[in-house]
């Protein structure tokens, strides 16, 4: 008996010393747009040139820095934030918490999710907006508002949140967590999954207008979600399209989708729709980004 004791006690030293390791190991990708933050309500706010962007900026980096502490709360020993709002070039670095590191810039092959492999651990999502075309969501658009008008995946619509979960489950990682409008919660849940950690720092009172919760609230409602997703990660969705994945993209107008058919399988559908069928998902996905810059030249 007594020996069998010593041996259930190494045994149970080694499998606590193997979750000590793990979490050691966490890794956290977080993506960061803007439209979502908690009081951005107006192009103004999310325009490089808007008057009010400076603020915007403060606030989103500051939304980053509750998700950074939300992941470290919940053991993260590395931490990467991807800025994904227009030229990608919008949190402010020197205010950013220094246990993240920060991609800046853009063009980036993966766009709002560069940077993301298997390794990591846990996706999340912070200044989302709902897909273009939803009622009462703030600054809501898919990918770009000035070309597109909707992306359906495999016969689904699709919003950004659920496009960059594709690519999170395409290397095996579950979105533990998601904030923005109240509209973007709503599809995050319908489009990916109903276990996800949301938090709505905002309700769009039409499309350039909301009721904000308070900066200090929308902070406290992220850093604690962040925590709870991260933790209960393993009863998250990973979000896989089945191949082959096909994409039908609509857009705003017919002379958008006149050049499209010059790249080999793609199709026109009708005046303003295109389609496209592969088998690897990331070779779908960056295949739409170069229709949406082809569509504008
Ligand atoms: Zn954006």
């Amino acid at each position: 008996m007594k020996r069998t004791a010593v041996f259930l006690c190494i045994v149970l030293l080694f499998m606590g010393g193997g979750i000590l390791n793990a979490q050691q190991n966490l890794k956290v990708f977080i993506s960061v747009d803007m439209e979502g933050i908690c009081g951005v309500v107006n192009s103004d706010h999310v325009s490089a040139t808007g008057s009010d962007y400076g603020r915007a900026r403060e606030w989103t980096t500051e939304e980053a820095n509750a998700a950074i502490l939300g992941a470290l709360d919940a053991g993260a020993a590395e931490i990467v934030v991807n800025d994904s709002h227009g030229g990608m070039r919008n949190i402010l670095i020197e205010n950013l918490h220094p246990e993240a590191d920060l991609i800046s810039g853009s063009p980036k092959a993966l766009s709002m999710m560069e940077g993301i492999d298997e390794t990591y651990d846990a996706v999340i999502f912070i200044g989302y907006h709902a897909r273009m075309g939803t009622m009462n969501a703030v600054l809501d658009h898919t990918m770009s508002s000035s070309r597109i008008y909707n992306v359906f995946m495999n016969g689904k619509i699709m919003n950004e949140a659920s496009m960059n979960a594709a690519i999170a489950g395409y290397y095996g990682i579950p979105v533990v967590f998601v904030a923005g409008d109240k509209a973007v919660t709503e599809q995050v849940h319908e489009l990916i999954g109903k276990n996800i950690e949301v938090a709505a720092v905002k309700e769009g009172v039409g499309r350039q207008a909301a009721r904000n919760v308070s900066l200090e609230k929308a902070r406290k409602m992220i850093r604690e979600g962040v925590r709870r997703g991260i933790e209960n990660r393993s009863r998250m969705p990973v979000y896989k399209l089945d191949p082959p994945v096909t994409l039908e993209m609509e857009f705003l107008r017919s002379d958008m989708t006149d050049n499209l058919i010059l790249i080999p399988g793609v199709k026109r559908v009708s005046a303003r729709k295109v389609t496209y069928t592969h088998d690897d998902y990331i070779t779908v996905f960056k295949l739409m980004r170069a229709l949406i810059t082809l569509a504008g030249s």
